[in-house]
Formats: C-alpha cells, sequence, structure tokens
C-alpha cells in the first residue's frame, strides 16, 4: 500500500481515542479493540502530546483488519483558554514538534504537583497517591489526580472530580505551559501534518475562540474543525459549521474515548469517508497503516 492511495480504507471512522499513554484508562492495543467492538473499522489514536502508543495500536488495528491513522491531541493555549489541536499523519520525529510535546509534558509534570499540594492542604491526597495512577511516561494530566482522590475515597468517579475539586472555580487549577494554538497548527503542518482543533465549541471557561481568530488558524495551515463531539455546543456547531462552508474545511467527528475515564463510547460521533480521504491525501509526514 503506497502512501496518498487511500481507496482501501473503509468507515466507520474514529478519529480521536485516548490509550494509558496520556490519560485514557487502557493501553493502545486495548482501545484499538473497543473501537472495533463498536464497529469501527478506520481510527486514530490522539494521546496527549505523545506519540509513542501508535506503533502498538497500528499492530493491532491491522491484525484486525482495521485501518490506523496515527494522530496526537496537542495542549494550546489562546488567553485564558485550553485549546487542543489534533494532529494526523505527521512525522513524529520532526525535531520542533517532538521539542514542543516535551516542553509541554515536562510542565504538566510540575504543574500536577503543585495542583496535588494545595488539594493536600485540605484533603488527605499525596503526589505519592497521583503517581500511583500513572504508568512511567504517561502524559500526566487532571484525571490521573481525578483517579488518584477515588482511590483515596474522596470521589466516586473522574466527573465527580471535574465537577468539584479539579473544576478551576474551586481554587487548586493551575494552567500548565502550552504554546499558542497558531504556533501548535504550524508546526503539525511544518510536520507534514492536518490540523484540527478538536472540540472547538465547548461552554464554560474554555469557550469557543473568536470567530476571526479562526481566519488567522486558517492562514497558518489549519485543515478542520472537530464538529461532532459531545462537548460543542448547538449554538457553537452553527457558527463552526459557517467557518468550515467558507474556508472549505475538513470537518470530522469522534468519541475522546478515554476508556473507564469518561462515558463516551467509540463511534458516538463518526467522521465521513469524504473526510477520511480528504485528511489521507492531504498528509505528507506519515502514511497511515492499512490491513
Ligand atoms: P488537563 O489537560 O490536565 O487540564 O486535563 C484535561 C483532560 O481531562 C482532558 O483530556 C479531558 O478529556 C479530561 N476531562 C475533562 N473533563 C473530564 C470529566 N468530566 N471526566 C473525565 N475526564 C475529563
Ligand atoms: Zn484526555
Ligand atoms: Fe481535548
Ligand atoms: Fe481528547
Amino acid at each position: 500500500m503506497t502512501q496518498g492511495e487511500h481507496s482501501t480504507f473503509s468507515g466507520p471512522s474514529d478519529l480521536h481515542l485516548h490509550s494509558n499513554h496520556s490519560d485514557g484508562t487502557e493501553s493502545p492495543a486495548e482501545v484499538v479493540r473497543a473501537a472495533f467492538a463498536h464497529g469501527i473499522r478506520t481510527m486514530a489514536l490522539t494521546d496527549h502530546d505523545r506519540t509513542t502508543g501508535w506503533t502498538e495500536a497500528g499492530d493491532e488495528a491491522v491484525a484486525l483488519g482495521m485501518t490506523f491513522v496515527p494522530g496526537i491531541e496537542f495542549s494550546s493555549r489562546h488567553d485564558w483558554r485550553s485549546v487542543h489541536v489534533l494532529g494526523y499523519l505527521f512525522d513524529p520525529s520532526d525535531s520542533a514538534l517532538v521539542a514542543e510535546t516535551e516542553r509541554i509534558r515536562t510542565d504538566r509534570v510540575g504543574r500536577a504537583e503543585r495542583i496535588v499540594r494545595s488539594i493536600g492542604r485540605d484533603y488527605d491526597l499525596t503526589w505519592d497517591d497521583v503517581l500511583g495512577q500513572t504508568t512511567p511516561d504517561a502524559t500526566v494530566g487532571r484525571p490521573h489526580i481525578a483517579d488518584a482522590l477515588i482511590a483515596r475515597g474522596i470521589v466516586h468517579d473522574r466527573t465527580e472530580a471535574f465537577d468539584g475539586i479539579l473544576h478551576p472555580r474551586a481554587g487548586y487549577y493551575e494552567p500548565h505551559y502550552a504554546p499558542d494554538p497558531l504556533t501548535v497548527v504550524r508546526l503539525i503542518t511544518d510536520a507534514g501534518g492536518v490540523a484540527v482543533i478538536a472540540h472547538p465549541a465547548t461552554s464554560g471557561r474554555d469557550r469557543m475562540m473568536p470567530v476571526a481568530f479562526f481566519d488567522q488558524l486558517v492562514d497558518a495551515g489549519l485543515a478542520g474543525l472537530e464538529i461532532d463531539h459531545r462537548e460543542n455546543t448547538a449554538d457553537g456547531r452553527r457558527m463552526l459549521r459557517e467557518i468550515a462552508a467558507r474556508h472549505d474545511l475538513i470537518v470530522t467527528g469522534s468519541s475522546d474515548y478515554h476508556g473507564a475515564g469518561k462515558p463516551n463510547r467509540p463511534g458516538e460521533n463518526t467522521t465521513s469517508d469524504e473526510m477520511v480521504a480528504r485528511i489521507i491525501a492531504r498528509a505528507a509526514g506519515s502514511s497511515p497503516r492499512f490491513p
């Protein structure tokens, strides 16, 4: 199978799933099996700021007769907002991209320690509790702190933790280092990849960036918008569809599966064959793995 030959994949396609290389609860192979069991036939693994799950996930996907699209969910920040940028089919050895993801992951550890120290003043929680919930190289995030709170019996599940102690309102929240979204779109694009803004229209603190900023992102190389995602609001989706139509952007849908860490199920939203074909045709940094 050569790169650019994209008639051989088949849907349904889910292009946003997480493993325990970031903050999902399952190994890459388990994530692939979960997607397969939910009827998915083309999938992307998009761990936060990390690409180490690609080989295991790709091997399992091919063994099951699925197509695997390598991906990432890159952390960025616009003003106070946390903005996630999905990257597909880029070169994972690109030095600028690797340096930036390493910087983010390193800072995430210090940030998580600061959050835990702050929580520890009011609750019986230590950094060791959090280390007990992560695999050695995982991208550390609030979900691991949530798992430590669960293990301590302080909350019942991640949702309760995020709605309470981990919510920015609760006073323990700290941001981590993250580059500007324009920088991230350029890093992914310059590494031969395809950049798609993840869940761009959530509610609350991370609500949608100004419409004019999307025009700048498109100028920087942005290829698409993830519109069919459970956290995008109805009004936001309408605005995103207008932006996508104006710039002829790729439109995706996905589950944002995190194993047992979130209620999201593989395939609850999907991406059309036409849009998957556009992503593959546009990419030059790495190849999908076909069955
Ligand atoms: P962080 O990047 O450390 O600030 O944590 C954000 C991560 O937590 C994202 O990957 C989300 O998928 C995850 N997350 C956000 N809200 C929830 C929730 N209610 N339950 C489980 N995970 C969540
Ligand atoms: Zn996550
Ligand atoms: Fe996200
Ligand atoms: Fe995600």
